[in-house]
């Protein structure tokens, strides 16, 4: 889930815009994007979210950060890092690796977290017309149970309940919820970054207590905050695409008590190898940031043998022994216009997101 970023980091994000717009106009990227290719080993995975047919749907109540591209954009940048860069699958880097062979100049990853249906109904396609392929990481427990994300169902709720306040002592929090949608999305993206400082339990208690008081129950559901299904999945990767591990039910793995930790990396490949067939070698951190793992996870997900593992730490490094379970994302949001996205991928030091807000 990508967190809404701070009024500060909206700023900058502001001023990345309007300075990948004057090197566009300049027409200085290409010399930029020259000079980053040939200065090493660093591998661009981009990480996405969800990509509606509108990046401002009308009627939307969940949470409008986790929409990274609307399906024209995502159509422009993936025909974009055809055209440009050289797209790789993770078997391809891990084939690679495993040969002792460099990667090339500009080899780029596509991967998306969590698991929505529009992945399916949208991204897949777009991708498939394409000839490209794309990492899915999806939280194995909901595609299971069809069930909401929570972390969505809580901007959901606080952007639907008819009551008048938002208490949640345990973050100090006692607001008045505000009158209009824009209002509520900007409480719900606040309440999201304090959410995550409690440990698992808080935040799941938090939320439960919610669905009680708002009765809004998540087991209810709703169209815009679907899973895909195991028969899509197993269509997918049929037809060229890789599936990787998001946890079984989306939670902070550093937060866990260490065999429910360790239960929710074993679970979630012992259930995508049932269902797809085949070996599963990556995951992603669910949120991903630098509170979401540590020393422990990691080592929980190599000896549950995976073979690689992506935070949400934007950035990019060389994939290689020592950065395999650590590998950072350009996460690419809906803000980004053609400028800016192409400018993210061409020079990404400057021009990605480097918030420790933004977490997947
Ligand atoms: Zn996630």
């Amino acid at each position: 889930m990508a967190r809404g970023a701070s009024k500060q980091a909206r700023e900058r994000a502001g001023r990345r815009q309007l300075l990948a717009r004057w090197c566009h106009r300049a027409g200085v990227l290409p010399l930029l994007g020259r000079m980053r290719l040939g200065s090493g080993d660093a591998v661009r995975v981009l990480a996405y979210h969800r990509v509606l047919e509108s990046a401002e749907p009308d009627d939307f109540s969940f949470d409008t950060d986790l929409i990274s591209a609307s399906a024209d954009a995502f159509r422009q940048q993936m025909a974009y890092l055809k055209r440009h860069f050289v797209p790789m699958t993770f078997a391809q880097v891990l084939d690679h690796l495993d040969q002792g062979r460099r990667l090339p100049r500009g080899a780029v990853l596509v991967t998306f977290d969590d698991g929505y249906d529009d992945n399916y109904r949208i991204a897949f396609p777009i991708l498939r017309e394409l000839g490209m392929s794309a990492m899915f990481f999806v939280s194995t427990g909901h595609i299971d149970s069809g069930r909401p994300y929570a972390y969505d169902w809580l901007v959901h709720m606080v952007c639907s309940t008819t009551a008048a306040r938002l208490r949640a002592p345990e973050l100090g929090v006692d607001w008045a919820l505000g009158p209009d949608l824009g209002e509520r999305r900007a409480q719900a993206s606040e309440l999201l970054d304090r959410l995550k400082s409690l440990d698992d339990e808080g935040q799941g208690a938090l939320i439960a207590r919610l669905e009680r008081e708002w009765n809004l129950p998540r087991s209810e559901g709703h169209p815009h905050c679907r899973p895909m299904t195991w028969d899509q999945l197993r269509e997918m990767r049929a037809a060229g695409m890789e599936i990787g591990s998001h946890g079984v039910d989306h939670r902070m793995l550093a937060k866990l008590p260490r065999d429910r930790m360790i239960a929710e990396v074993q679970g979630s490949k012992q259930a995508l190898e049932r269902e797809l067939g085949g070996p599963v070698a990556v995951l992603s951190y669910p949120v991903g940031g630098p509170d979401a793992f540590d020393g422990d996870t990691v080592e929980a997900v190599r000896a549950a043998g995976f073979r690689m593992a992506c935070s949400y730490v934007a950035g990019t490094r060389a994939i290689e022994a020592t950065t395999l379970y650590s590998v950072p994302r350009l996460p690419v949001e809906r803000q980004m216009d053609r400028e800016w996205f192409e400018a993210m991928v061409a020079v990404p030091e400057v021009f990605s997101y480097t918030s420790r807000l933004r977490t997947g």
